[in-house]
């Protein structure tokens, strides 16, 4: 057969792989299947500066659309993969065609975990994933409207912060007893809510929603205690799904998203995958993971499509993240979970600057860096290090961050 790479989902991953497949050296022909009616592009600034109307798509797009034709790549925008031949080698598409391949990247990230309770198809409940969404949630962006956030989560944070700069009197609704608690630890929680609280958002921790109320149109949240709230508008940000059915329905091996090896190989040689979609090993913690950052999505396609060219290039990094709320900048190195100390740096109770350490029996396993470059940047190297490190070194901020190992 003809070499052909084709590589389904248009988003973060899919755009890094076309340019690091013709930076290897592959030349064949590339296709491009992205169901969104868009050319890849960036996701982080929907919660942030693009929701804000600050930026335009002119500063979200990855590339210009004409970089695509000139990379030899043909895209088919608005058009959905269906279907995986793996005996044929092909993809049918919803369009009827048949994409034939050699090489095959699934790419196809995730999709936002849905609301199932009594009044979730009201208008005017939103969730935040594409660029059509944030139409959608601008449009009701009204100063002094009543915004209801359901879940507390990075997206319930960031649009809060946005919605609040926007004049719009906002409540955020969260299950756990306290905010972003699948990534933070409680110090970093409790900031997060004085923060949110001092510039106006009305915070509820513990409050589980069991359905909407109006004619229509959303006008109340209702929790499972019976608690109203009044609302012009709803955003749910309650997590993502990643997107396997694919996979799976073409019998690859899927567990808690597509299972790739180091090099992001399938269970199929020919097919590889990258993004959010799939769960891949990392040596660092010794486990297998599912990430939902650009991070992972840039990295992973360039081990992918390293892969789909015969080359190994395993992808082995600590994970990073990061997120923006009002003026505050949180950066995230590594994975704090099963750390067994909490050592901060600075002081969390007064001011916008500190950092948490995160160790596991004195090795380090994550750095939350709360307006902290340094050590979000010293952390990455540490935690690649398996640093050992002496909590009462880090608490000490007349020590540098780059002397924090002692010697
Ligand atoms: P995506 O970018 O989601 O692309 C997948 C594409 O595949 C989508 O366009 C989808 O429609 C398409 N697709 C799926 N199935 C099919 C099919 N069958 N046929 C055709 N096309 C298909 N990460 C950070 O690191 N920092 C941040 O600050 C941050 N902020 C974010 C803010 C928002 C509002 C959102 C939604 C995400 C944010 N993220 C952030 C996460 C980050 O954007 C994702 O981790 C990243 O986009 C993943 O890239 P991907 O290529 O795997 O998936
Ligand atoms: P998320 O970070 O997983 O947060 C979802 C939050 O909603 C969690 O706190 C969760 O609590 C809570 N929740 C779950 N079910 C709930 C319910 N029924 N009622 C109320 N709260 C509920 O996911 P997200 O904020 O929706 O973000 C979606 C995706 O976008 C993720 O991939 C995320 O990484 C990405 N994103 C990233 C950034 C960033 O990195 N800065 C910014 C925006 C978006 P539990 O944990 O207890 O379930």
């Amino acid at each position: 057969m003809e070499e052909a790479i084709v590589i389904i989902g248009a988003g973060q991953a899919a755009c890094q792989a076309i340019m690091s497949l013709r930076a290897e050296g592959y030349e064949g022909p590339i296709t491009l299947i992205g169901e969104e009616n868009y050319a890849p592009y960036q996701r982080p600034p929907l919660s942030k500066k693009f929701l804000a109307g600050e930026i335009g798509y002119d500063r979200v797009e990855l590339k210009a659309e004409s970089f695509y034709a000139e990379s030899g790549v043909t895209a088919y925008w608005g058009t959905r993969a269906t279907e995986i031949d793996r005996r044929a080698k092909r993809v049918l598409t919803n369009d009827g065609r048949y994409h034939p391949y050699s090489k095959l990247l699934l790419a196809t990230g995730a999709q936002v975990r849905e609301i199932n309770v009594p009044g979730f198809e009201l208008e005017g409940i939103h969730y935040l994933r594409n660029i059509e969404d944030v139409h959608a949630i601008q449009a009701g962006f009204k100063p002094g409207a009543r915004m209801v956030i359901v879940g507390g989560g990075y997206i319930g944070l960031e649009v809060a912060a946005v919605a609040k700069k926007r004049g719009i009197d906002v409540t955020v609704l969260e299950t756990a007893d306290r905010v972003m608690a699948r990534v933070v630890d409680p110090i970093v929680s409790h900031f997060y809510e004085r923060l949110h609280r001092e510039a106006g958002v009305t915070l509820r921790t513990g409050v589980t929603v069991s359905g909407f109320e109006g004619e229509g149109k959303v006008a109340a949240v209702v929790s499972g205690e019976g608690e109203r709230f009044a609302c012009d508008i709803v955003l749910v940000g309650i997590g993502v799904i990643p997107n396997t059915d694919l996979a799976h329905e073409a019998g690859l091996e899927v567990a808690n998203g597509i299972a790739v090896d180091a090099c992001a190989r399938t269970s199929d040689p020919d097919i590889c995958a990258a993004g959010d979609c799939t769960s891949h090993p990392n040596d660092i913690y010794g486990h297998k993971l599912r990430l939902e950052s650009v991070h992972n999505a840039i990295e992973q396609a360039k081990t992918a499509a390293a892969s789909l060219v015969g080359k190994e290039k395993p992808y082995n990094q600590v994970p990073w993240f990061w997120s923006d709320q009002y003026d505050v900048k949180l950066q995230i190195a590594g994975l704090s979970t099963g750390y067994t100390d909490a050592v901060v740096r600075g002081d969390p109770e007064s001011g916008k600057s500190f950092a948490v350490f995160y160790l596991k029996d004195g090795q380090l396993l994550a750095v939350d860096a709360i307006n902290r470059a340094p050590e979000f940047m010293m952390g990455k190297i540490l935690v690649a290090q398996k640093a050992a490190l002496d909590p009462a070194r880090i608490k000490d901020e007349s020590i540098s961050v780059k002397e924090l190992v002692a010697k």
